[in-house]
């Protein structure tokens, strides 16, 4: 009598030579060509992400568009947002996100546009280590600036999850503006410093140092990327518009 391991081979290649198809590949070629286009974009996945044109929510933000993407943020922040975006929805707010990550450049365009888009030149807002986003609530399509009970409920909301909210300020008013830095200071984000999570959720981040490295690398290519926009773009004449402010 054959060894068991032998009569399985025999009946594989039977099986082989059967009209049966006993080994459907094409679930792992789509499998194989799916890892590669992933590793091939995973170099450039900063280019995939999502942008807002300026006016998108009817205001002037500047002709660099604005990046918007959740995933360009600390990864910890990034989770925070997200789950203020889920509150906010039970509640039936839904809530845009209008700027995340923000470059350099895109900072001193801010800059240049006056004192009511930012106090900050660049690398003093939390926005320029993905530690801030920008969020406006949208109603029937429509971003909705002035409300300010609305914007209460959403930063009350925000508030809850840990978050610091731009709607406490007075010198700009700013209640689109959310941000985390696990309490430190800008200064401190400058000269490198990381935000530390709260322990008792570090274990859901794991590969958090490689993570930030990582987005420190898109962040890069952002820059070069929107420097490069920003000088060609000098030429670009801006139309007015109501403001926003931008810390
Ligand atoms: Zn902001």
């Amino acid at each position: 009598m054959k060894p068991a391991v032998a009569q399985d081979a025999e009946a594989y290649l039977n099986a082989l030579l059967s009209t049966e198809a006993v080994f459907d590949t094409t679930a792992f070629v789509a499998l194989e060509a799916e890892s590669e286009v992933t590793m091939a974009e995973r170099e450039d996945v900063w280019k995939a992400w999502q942008t807002v044109e300026n006016f998108t929510y009817g205001k002037d933000r500047g002709s660099l568009p604005m990046i918007a993407d959740l995933n360009s943020l600390h990864p910890y922040f990034r989770d925070r947002i997200a789950e203020l975006i889920e509150v906010c929805k039970a509640q039936g707010i839904e809530l845009a996100v209008v700027e995340s990550y923000r470059t350099h450049a895109k900072q001193a365009e801010y800059f240049g546009m006056g004192r009511k888009y930012t106090r900050s030149k660049g690398g003093n807002s939390k926005h320029q280590y993905g530690l801030a986003v920008d969020v406006v609530p949208v109603i029937d399509g429509k971003a909705v600036w002035e409300n300010h009970a609305l914007w209460r409920k959403i930063g009350v909301n925000g508030e809850r999850l840990g978050l610091r909210w731009g709607g406490r300020w007075r010198a700009p008013y700013d209640p689109a503006h959310f941000e985390w830095s696990g309490g430190i200071t800008t200064t401190q984000l400058a000269k490198g410093m990381l935000p530390a999570i709260p322990r008792s959720k570090s274990s859901l981040y794991p590969c958090l140092e490689e993570e930030i490295k990582k987005l420190q690398e898109y962040w890069e290519a952002w820059e070069t990327e929107q420097a490069v926009m920003a000088s060609s773009a000098k030429t670009v004449v801006r139309s007015g518009g109501a403001t926003g402010q931008k810390p």
